[in-house]
């Protein structure tokens, strides 16, 4: 079995609205992208700033920008016109989790896919707003980033934990800390330990400036130690990219001894052999 379950069917500009890409059409094209590459398991996980009911949890000016359609339409279209699993990526926003285990309370989601985008008011990865532009040394940013990631990862909010060290998205545009990284990887263990969250592996730090998977190798070594289970995705925004890059995942979680993968239904886990599917298990037979 392969999973895609960080998938968003449209892209993360403002005017790629829900009712162009929330189409049985495209969810189509998702799962023939998925088929082509023996994934058999997917699901979509739009952002919850893309929805109104979010703005009960935060209301950074980012989030109101971004807050324009119905959460309860986006569930109902999934669940109805697709075959999809329905997930959704929540952001963690400290000192809201109250809000935001209600907002998610109220949807039957198969899973919460659990992210870190923001330190406080600022983002992580993107050029707004950013955590970058206060002449903070990376030092301070890394460690800022790593608490917070323990934080969402021991919150109990959440079944997969996003793109896990994300604060290297910008690559050498914004340097990372000298040395050994994993004084840092440290700093979100316990999290992880504690609820036993599914550490996502994504393809999407392919297609970033830095160019390497989500998490590191050493990050990933340190939460198999710690006993987690692992989430394969590719946090595709377009359907070319659904499963891209994963020969580069697969040979890291074989090197390092992972054999299954985790699937979700109705936020219950179980874990599957890892494995790519035959053709014609993933959907319709190209041929007759
Ligand atoms: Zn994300
Ligand atoms: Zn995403």
């Amino acid at each position: 079995m392969l999973t895609d379950y960080h998938l968003h069917l449209r892209s993360d500009d403002l005017d790629a609205s829900a009712a162009e890409h929330f189409t049985e059409a495209n969810a189509e094209r998702y799962r023939a992208a998925a088929s082509e590459r023996g994934i058999a398991e997917l699901g979509v996980s739009e952002h919850v700033y893309r929805f109104a009911q979010a703005l009960t949890v935060w209301r950074h000016p980012f989030w109101i920008e971004n807050a324009s359609d119905d959460l309860a339409e986006y569930c109902a279209f999934v669940r109805g016109r697709t075959d999809l699993r329905l997930g959704i990526e929540a952001d963690f926003v400290p000192g809201r989790e109250g809000q935001m285990a209600e907002l998610l309370g109220e949807y039957d989601f198969d899973y919460v896919v659990g992210a870190v985008h923001f330190l406080r008011e600022e983002a992580v990865d993107m050029n707004t707003y950013s955590v970058w532009d206060a002449g903070r040394s990376p030092e301070e940013i890394w460690r800022g980033y790593f608490q917070t990631l323990g934080e969402a990862a021991g919150s109990g909010l959440f079944d997969v934990l996003a793109h896990p060290d994300l604060v290297k998205v910008w690559g050498r545009g914004r340097p990372r800390p000298e040395g050994d990284l994993r004084r840092f990887y440290e700093l979100a263990m316990d999290g992880i330990a504690q609820t036993g969250i599914a550490v996502e592996v994504s393809s999407a730090g392919l297609r970033k400036p830095v160019g390497e998977l989500y998490p590191a190798p050493e990050f990933l070594q340190m939460c198999l130690q710690a006993g987690a289970k692992v989430a394969l995705s590719s946090d595709a925004h377009r359907p070319e990219d659904v499963g891209a890059g994963y020969a580069l995942a697969l040979e890291l979680l074989e090197r390092l001894g992972v054999a299954e993968l985790c699937v979700f239904d109705q936020r219950r886990r179980r874990v599957e052999p890892m494995g790519p599917a035959a053709a014609s298990e993933t959907g319709p037979a190209s041929a007759s």
